[in-house]
């Protein structure tokens, strides 16, 4: 599967290319000293680097400027782009620099020390219900945020969205704008993008995507963090697509024999063929599922700070790393993201159960 191989067949490459932050040409080793790595793709190597002035730690992402014998500066720069698009969005990583070399352009982004909630979905133990339930509704106010900004995502995966911390499990962070699109820059968007098992059937079939394909992702992401499995992944490549294209989802009593009613209803919701029959992420956050009280203490998102334990240096104050405080969404109760995203209808409560409709 061609990651581009549209941007040949209608000229239409969608990309930006208006970019603020300076590319620095100078050596970044004399700013930065490198101290192991984080993780890589095709096309990027991460690794983890040390200001040295501060001892700020930062992601450095290595990014090749040619590939496939063909040069990709353009689309390095339109991630860039989409990055400082999404600088106010604080569930997306933020863009701290950046330097050329002969071969890379490399990104100095906002280190996410916990790593990817991949980690955490294929693990022998799954988060508990609370946990994932306040992952996924940061996840979708991130991804409300950049659709508001008709900035669609387009390669969400487990392996994509980080964490600030792991022990006490801290906030997500969405990486990886490669595949980011503007919505409406040119005519409609049709591409052949992402990874097998997690891509929407609207891709496979070469249908328009819109915001809803990002949906379809949330809808996978939370399948795997509620049983520990990849909802699609067949044998061969061949067999997810088809898995896919069906939308052939094991919601046996197997699979999800520890998973609540409402988590299912959710899911169910989200992984549809039509598009137009998914939830935007804004309805999503009225989902009944995403705001029940758990029973064990040690939930940490249901009890509300006061603004003095906010900036205390408790377990909810930021992380040393970043200053800004990144729960204030998580706090709120779904009658608050009814206004802020201005719900006509009152959605429904926590604790009323609801019949898991949007
Ligand atoms: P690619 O485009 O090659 O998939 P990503 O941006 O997804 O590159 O980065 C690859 C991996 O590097 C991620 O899955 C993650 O494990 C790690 N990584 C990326 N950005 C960061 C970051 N800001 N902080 C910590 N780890 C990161
Ligand atoms: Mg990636």
């Amino acid at each position: 599967m061609s990651r581009r191989r549209h941007d040949s067949r209608n000229g239409f490459t969608g990309l930006l290319g208006d970019i603020q932050t300076h590319i620095n040409t100078e050596p970044m080793d004399s700013v930065y000293e490198i101290t192991g790595e984080l993780g890589r793709g095709k096309f990027a190597v991460v690794k983890r680097c040390v200001e040295k002035s501060t001892g700020k730690v930062f992601a450095a992402k290595f990014l090749r400027k040619r590939r496939r014998g063909r040069d990709c500066r353009a689309e390095v720069v339109h991630e860039m782009a989409v990055l400082e698009a999404a600088r106010n969005n604080p569930r997306v990583v933020n863009l701290h620099a950046a330097y050329e070399t002969d071969h890379d352009i490399v990104l100095l982004l906002e280190y996410a020390a916990g790593g990817e909630i991949f980690d955490h979905c294929n693990c022998d133990e799954p988060l508990p219900e609370g946990h994932i339930t306040r992952l996924i509704r940061q996840t979708l106010e991130g991804v409300h945020l950049l659709h508001q900004t008709s900035v669609v995502h387009l390669d969400l995966k487990p392996q994509n969205i980080l964490l600030t911390s792991l022990a006490p499990l801290g906030d997500i962070k969405i990486v990886d704008f490669g595949l980011a699109r503007k919505l409406g820059m040119v005519g409609e968007l049709r591409e052949i993008l992402g990874t097998p098992e997690y891509v929407a059937p609207e891709i496979l079939n070469y249908e328009p995507i819109t915001t809803a394909t990002d949906l379809w992702s949330v809808g996978v992401i939370s399948y795997m963090l509620v049983t520990g499995e990849s909802p699609f992944a067949g044998s061969d490549k061949q067999e997810t697509y088809l898995n896919v294209s069906q939308v052939n989802v094991d919601y046996s009593q197997e699979a999800f024999s520890r998973v609540s009613e409402l988590a299912v209803d959710f899911i169910r919701k989200l992984l549809v063929k039509t598009p137009e029959d998914r939830p935007s992420a804004a309805d999503c956050m009225t989902h009944p599922w995403l705001w029940q009280q758990y029973q064990y203490p040690s939930i940490e998102p249901i009890t509300p700070r006061t603004p003095r334990e906010r900036s205390s240096g408790t377990k909810w104050a930021a992380q040393p790393e970043d200053p800004e405080d990144k729960e204030n969404f998580a706090l709120d109760s779904p009658h608050t993201y009814a206004k802020r995203f201005r719900f006509e209808e009152e959605p429904p409560t926590a604790t009323n159960g609801g019949d898991g409709d949007f």
